[in-house]
């Protein structure tokens, strides 16, 4: 009898999993090997080895993340930027134009201001929530629009259906960072986007222990983006693909508390009189509350907030806390605390940041699965002395 695979609970653990099991290993093995026995293959990309993204560790993951989403196709990179970088340079060539949010990952910002043009590429930002404004900046060469589902680090949540409708209307590849909502709050396939981009780093792997990415969507374009993969190298080892595919197991359980643990902190704060602003999809004040409940089945456990008494009460705030970790990074079981402009937006010039509203004394929380009220009462003692 086939599996019933309906539901993303069920599918993070049976879909994918190689039947029969191996060996009876209830637990997907690691294949530990660079190449495989030659067996009468064709063509460049289908020979089994690592960097052709094709060893049983690679296909288990590739089935269950197409699962996940709902999508045709899926391919595994070595990071998040991986994904991103190659999934653009394949989509893009020399003399194309791209359309791109404004508010953006770091990285991603980085990527494009300093590394596009020397491939060729031109690109435009444009403003998520203006989705009238976007044909202004529309030029024949222009060939996909790219957004994040919650923006980094200000929580934004652009117009997605409009970017769907957009992209379709004028021939273009639609493009999403879907890292900070994960596959349980949003599933950009199912409505209608071609590709969806992930940092495995976060959530999917969940434990802070590995870097990795992920490309889901067209089956057409993922066959194009893998071919690209394949030639620039940035694959997944075998070993990473193992603690991600053992980490996304978990990957409902952990969202969904980190969902209601994040809605809670962020209510918490808003009412704090240290806390000027809070920005989290979730409250009902925030601009896209709105759309994000139309179409997202969670907020997310990441929130961004500022105080009123700028850094330096930011500054005290961060060291006054016992249980938040202050690094880089999200996603992960343990809650993780940082200043944006000192670690994923330190790239970006003071002038962009400013534009965009991306203050000195911004934090960002990324909830982990400890107690909530643990969590809140921390906030609450470093608050009180900051
Ligand atoms: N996308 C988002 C939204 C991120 O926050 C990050 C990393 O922080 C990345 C992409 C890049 O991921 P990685 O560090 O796995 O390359």
């Amino acid at each position: 009898m086939t599996k019933n695979h309906s539901r993303l609970e069920t599918k993070l653990i049976h879909a994918g999993e190689p039947e029969p099991r191996i060996a009876g290993a209830v637990a997907m093995p690691i294949f530990q090997s660079a190449t495989f026995e030659y067996a009468g293959e064709t063509n460049y990309h289908d020979l089994k080895y690592i960097r052709l993204n094709n060893t049983p560790n690679h296909a288990a993951l590739h089935e269950k993340l197409a699962a996940l989403e709902n999508a045709e196709a899926a391919l595994v990179t070595a990071s998040g930027m991986a994904a991103i970088s190659t999934a653009m340079l394949t989509v893009l060539s020399s003399g194309d134009h791209l359309l791109v949010q404004d508010c953006l990952y770091g990285g991603t910002h980085d990527f494009l201001t300093k590394d596009f043009p020397s491939f060729g590429c031109a690109f435009d930002f444009i403003d998520g929530d203006q989705p009238d404004s976007w044909s202004r900046k529309l030029r024949p060469n222009t060939k996909a629009i790219y957004v994040e589902t919650i923006s980094n680090p200000l929580m934004q949540v652009p117009d997605l259906k409009a970017v769907v409708e957009f992209a379709k209307a004028h021939g273009l590849v639609s493009m999403i960072d879907n890292t900070f909502a994960s596959p349980v709050n949003f599933r950009p396939p199912e409505v209608g986007f071609d590709l969806s981009l992930h940092s495995c780093t976060k959530y999917l792997n969940g434990h802070s222990d590995i870097v990795a990415g992920a490309v889901i969507g067209r089956r057409d374009l993922i066959r194009r983006v893998t071919h690209k993969l394949n030639h620039l190298g940035g694959s997944l080892d075998p070993h990473a693909a193992f603690l991600l595919h053992r980490g996304m197991k978990t990957l409902f359980v952990r969202v969904r508390y980190q969902n209601e643990s994040a809605l809670r902190i962020a209510q918490f704060l808003e009412t704090h009189p240290a806390i000027a602003k809070v920005n989290y999809p979730g409250l009902e004040d925030h601009p896209q509350h709105r759309r994000a409940r139309e179409l997202f089945e969670g907020f997310s456990g990441m929130l961004s907030f500022e105080l009123r008494g700028g850094t330096a009460a930011a500054e005290r705030l961060i060291k006054n806390t016992t249980l938040p970790i202050i690094a880089p990074s999200l996603g992960g079981v343990e809650t993780l605390m940082t200043r944006p402009v000192t670690t994923s937006h330190a790239g970006m010039s003071v002038e962009d940041r400013r534009r965009l509203g991306i203050s000195e004394g911004l934090v960002r929380l990324s909830v982990g699965i400890e107690a909530t009220e643990d969590l809140i009462e921390d906030f609450r003692q470093a608050l009180a002395a900051a």
